[in-house]
């Protein structure tokens, strides 16, 4: 829910963070130079999922960035249509 408005589920597919890094992760993590691209240093990998490692670590509370909050970029996503797309398959 943004605004009162309803949001579709973060379905955890990085397109948000690996497009700009947030403000909170340029403070407290930095960015690193991924297959020729920088991004945020604390994004990391789980499986199929991308997560923020300072929530992971507790070092930032959840509201800060956010999360639960619904996903920040839904439009024009192949990543995350493709995770919704998966999960649809799924019994
Ligand atoms: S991984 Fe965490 S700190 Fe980095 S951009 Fe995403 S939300 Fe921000
Ligand atoms: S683009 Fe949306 S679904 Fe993907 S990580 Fe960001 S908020 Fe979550």
């Amino acid at each position: 829910m943004i605004d009162d408005a309803p949001s579709r589920p973060c379905l955890g597919c990085g397109h948000c963070c690996l497009t700009a890094t947030c403000v909170v992760g340029l403070q407290l993590a930095g960015e690193v130079v991924h297959r020729g691209v920088r991004r945020c240093a604390a994004l990391v990998r789980r499986g199929d999922r991308y997560r923020c490692a300072l929530i992971e670590a507790g070092r930032v509370p959840p509201d800060q960035l956010a999360i639960g909050a619904g996903c920040s970029s839904p439009l024009f996503n192949a990543a995350r249509d493709a995770l919704a797309a998966a999960a649809r398959r799924k019994p």
